[in-house]
């Protein structure tokens, strides 16, 4: 069973003791995020008294991917797959009305002042003020009519205007269109969605495809969306909070610094501004705020990743078993692909393959089946037997990758990729990997040993 709201989610989370009710008065400079970080990748956690707004702040609702998976009502094992199915076969929209739209519950389009309506933390040290980090940020193609959904960073940079980062992806290219016609672009901001429409704002698809068409594939079920009373933009209709406005032409302000995904600062810089024109939310909101690089942050980004990746190998490697953007690579740079070689070099290949994928991969493992790539120490141990940098490196200098990586000049770094697959030649006992017989049929409670241990599953 798939969780259709974000405050359904919310809810089973903390029927199942996933979910920490903080009752005491936090600031929402620091103090939230600090719980929330504490907390990060063990328990969500909900703020009822954040300083200065009557609006509960909750973090952390997808900050494991087991959790992903159940939320969308799948296997862990099967959530990249259906992921894949989601983006290849996208579903229709459903349209309601306003009175069925509980985000239209309340309605400001008057007076409007962010920080007083909405409680809004400041997350990192160096950042410039506080930012909206959980906002879906919606558009329309006025020639197709279809939607594109992405979350952007969001900094409040005054009573209706928010400054605004927008990467040369889809938003941006039809702010670009509106822009040289001398438009605004009329956006939407969605806050508290349910999880199938959060990670499926992050899908990495052509330009035209609607993220929200993704995310009813996710819930098998169409989304509920409602037109906002300001824009010509349509939202999901069971968010929390909706924030309508227009994105600027021909205007541009000093944005960040900002604590970003690989746990560095993204510059100050003049960025896109968003003159806000409505405020919206249901009688009883929940504010989402998304502390960034934290584990919820890392894995949205992560598992669509994984499912691109996943399909790019597969094209030229069909026996790709299963890839892994790890987190200590922010779930962007680090690649582990787990594949059934059955031709010499295919690892080789496979690295090829997730460089291909997106110039944000910098370093590849590639193992055999065996190896579980979600347990950092079986991929180290991988690296460890079954490697030799003269003959399984595969190194690609000077590439253009990610410019937030500080390492690189300005984007401009190099690849590498580690080929830990055995040789096919290979004498079998030499890679024969030590068992214990009868280990994994064991009946620990005949013995008192009634814990349950970290790690594999
Ligand atoms: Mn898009």
């Amino acid at each position: 069973m798939a969780f259709l709201s974000f405050r359904a989610w919310l809810e089973h989370l903390r029927e199942t003791d996933r979910l920490v009710d903080v009752e005491v008065e936090v600031s929402l400079r620091y103090e939230v995020a600090a719980i929330a970080k504490r907390l990060d990748g063990r328990k969500a956690v909900m703020f009822h008294r954040p300083a200065g707004s009557s609006v509960p702040v909750a973090s952390g609702l997808v900050s494991q991917r087991r959790w992903i998976a159940e939320a969308l009502g799948c296997a862990p094992d099967d959530l990249v797959h259906r992921f894949r199915e989601a983006c290849e076969q996208p579903m229709p929209v459903a349209h309601v009305s306003e009175g069925d739209a509980p985000v239209y519950q309340r309605v400001q389009t008057e007076g409007i002042d962010l920080l007083k309506t909405l409680p809004i933390p400041t997350h990192h040290e160096h950042d410039a003020g506080p930012y909206v980090t959980a906002g879906l940020v919606i558009v329309r193609d006025p020639a197709t009519r279809k939607q594109n959904v992405a979350i952007h960073r969001l900094q409040v940079t005054g009573p209706d205007r928010m400054g605004v980062l927008l990467l040369p992806r889809h938003t941006l290219h039809l702010f670009r269109q509106a822009e040289a016609a001398g438009r605004p672009l009329e956006c939407a901001v969605a806050i508290g969605v349910d999880p199938a429409t959060l990670i499926a704002s992050q899908a990495s698809t052509p330009f035209g495809v609607d993220e929200l068409e993704i995310a009813s594939a996710l819930r098998r079920q169409p989304l509920p969306v409602v037109r906002c009373r300001t824009v010509d933009v349509d939202v999901p209709a069971e968010a929390e909070i909706v924030i309508e406005g227009r994105i600027l032409p021909h205007v541009r302000e000093p944005e960040g610094p900002f604590g970003e995904f690989p746990r560095y600062y993204g510059p100050r810089s003049d960025k896109h501004v968003i003159e806000v024109t409505a405020v919206s939310m249901r009688d009883d909101p929940v504010y989402h705020t998304i502390v960034p690089a934290g584990y919820e942050h890392l894995l949205l980004g992560g598992i669509p990743r994984e499912a691109s990746l996943f399909e790019t190998v597969r094209q030229l490697v069909p026996t790709v078993r299963a890839v892994h953007m790890t987190p200590g690579g922010s779930c962007r740079y680090h690649a582990v692909i787990a594949i059934r070689k059955t031709e010499e070099g295919q690892g080789k290949n496979a690295i090829l393959a997730a460089f291909a994928n997106s110039f944000d991969i910098k370093h590849v493992v590639v193992v055999d089946e065996d190896v579980d790539i979600y347990n950092p120490e079986e991929v180290e141990w991988a690296i460890a037997t079954r490697f030799q940098a003269d003959r399984d490196l595969v190194l690609v200098e000077q590439t253009q990758g990610s410019k937030l990586d500080p390492s690189t000049d300005d984007g401009l770094g190099s690849k590498m990729g580690l080929d830990c697959t055995v040789p096919l030649n290979a004498d079998p006992f030499r890679f024969r990997r030590i068992t214990i017989p009868g280990f994994g049929e064991m009946d620990w409670s005949r013995y008192g040993l009634t814990d349950s241990f970290e790690g594999k599953e």
